[in-house]
């Protein structure tokens, strides 16, 4: 769970936060301020359904349900990601720490040997078996020379280790938020984004494009699947270019692609929809196996500004209902809702 709010939008959160948290009696620390300000955020539907209905029952949060609440809600995909990495980190410091004690003990008998060794050269009646003592001691030199290698080798492979676990770790990361083929944000950054916005009071303006390739059925079953695969990679640079943050586009799912306009109008929106479907419609693909250059690339859009009191679920409908216009308009055009 990321807070991304500015500062005036989390002020505003605490003003409202802490005023609830006193009327319901809910100790003021930090794992209830968290609770209580993703709360008012209105970010998780389901944590305030729950949270309503605990207060309905107890006239308060419990100090356990608030903890269970926290750990479903609030830090859930924390507890996942660090819960496997934790184990892994663990079991890689148990074996390295055996180990260094094993090349500790090899080092402390080698002292041990070591001034065996000078007390018995130090003993005149010793010197006739000087070669014994000699052998004795290279021979143990060599032993503990292997055993530090050995050990230099074990602290690589296990620094190697906790590497490759980081990148994992990283790369569980993207995993759950981008789509693989086109590099785009995914469906469930959108959701988050989306319910952040229309959560948060004021009146910030935003504008929901859809987007659906045009007969694209046909186009996999004139091409193929993977020159398919092609053009929504293609979309799906087109859009990172001409949409940078803080516009958000995202691959909605199969063909579908969305772009969270935060803080543009509708005409603004409308726009940098006929820029992309121009930049669309211009599309050349040359099909190597038969030399030909395919140029029926199009796609529809539906735009809609956001209104104040309407929900995400809304927001989705009516902008779905004014790409569905274009669709019934030709296609290959922008309609707003
Ligand atoms: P319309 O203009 O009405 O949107 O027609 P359409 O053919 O694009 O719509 P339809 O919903 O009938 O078909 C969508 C097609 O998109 C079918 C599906 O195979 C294709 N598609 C969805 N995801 C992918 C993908 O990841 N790769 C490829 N190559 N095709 C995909
Ligand atoms: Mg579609
Ligand atoms: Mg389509």
């Amino acid at each position: 769970m990321k807070f991304v709010e500015n500062p005036t939008q989390s002020a505003e959160y605490l003003r409202q936060a802490i005023p609830l948290m006193v009327k319901y009696n809910i100790p003021p620390n930090p794992l209830n301020y968290a609770l209580w300000y993703t709360y008012v955020s209105n970010r998780i539907p389901t944590l305030n359904f729950q949270i309503d209905q605990t207060i309905e029952t107890y006239g308060t949060c419990p100090t356990m349900m608030s903890e269970q609440l926290f750990r479903q809600h609030v830090i859930n995909e924390e507890i996942e990601h660090s819960e496997k990495a934790q184990a892994e980190f663990i079991s890689i410091a148990t074996k390295l720490g055996s180990k260094a004690n094993a090349a500790a003990q090899e080092t402390s008998e080698f002292r041990t040997i070591l001034e065996e060794s000078l007390i018995a050269l130090n003993n005149p009646e010793n010197a006739n078996s000087l070669d014994n003592i000699i052998n004795n001691l290279s021979e143990h030199t060599e032993s503990l020379n292997k055993g530090t290698i050995r050990f230099q080798k074990e602290l690589e492979a296990s620094q190697a280790e906790i590497l490759k676990l980081k990148k994992e770790l990283q790369k569980s990361r993207q995993d759950a938020s981008i789509d693989p083929l086109t590099g785009l944000f995914n469906r469930r950054v959108f959701d988050t984004e989306l319910s952040q916005i229309i959560g948060a009071r004021g009146d910030k303006s935003a504008t929901l494009v859809m987007i659906d390739v045009d007969h694209f059925k046909r186009f996999n079953d004139d091409y193929g699947h993977l020159m398919g695969d092609k053009v929504l990679q293609y979309f799906g640079k087109l859009l990172k270019e001409e949409c940078p943050e803080p516009m958000l586009p995202v691959r909605f799912g199969g063909e579908e692609f969305a772009i969270l306009m935060i803080g543009k109008d509708q005409d603004q929106a409308i726009s940098i929809a006929e820029t992309l479907r121009e930049k669309i419609q211009s599309i050349r693909i040359k099909q190597k196996k038969t030399g030909k250059v395919i140029s029926s690339i199009t796609a529809s859009f539906g735009v809609c500004m956001k209104e104040s009191n309407e929900t995400a679920q809304q927001l989705i409908e009516r902008a779905d209902k004014a790409l569905y216009a274009a669709k019934g308009n030709g296609r290959n055009c922008v309609v707003t809702a």
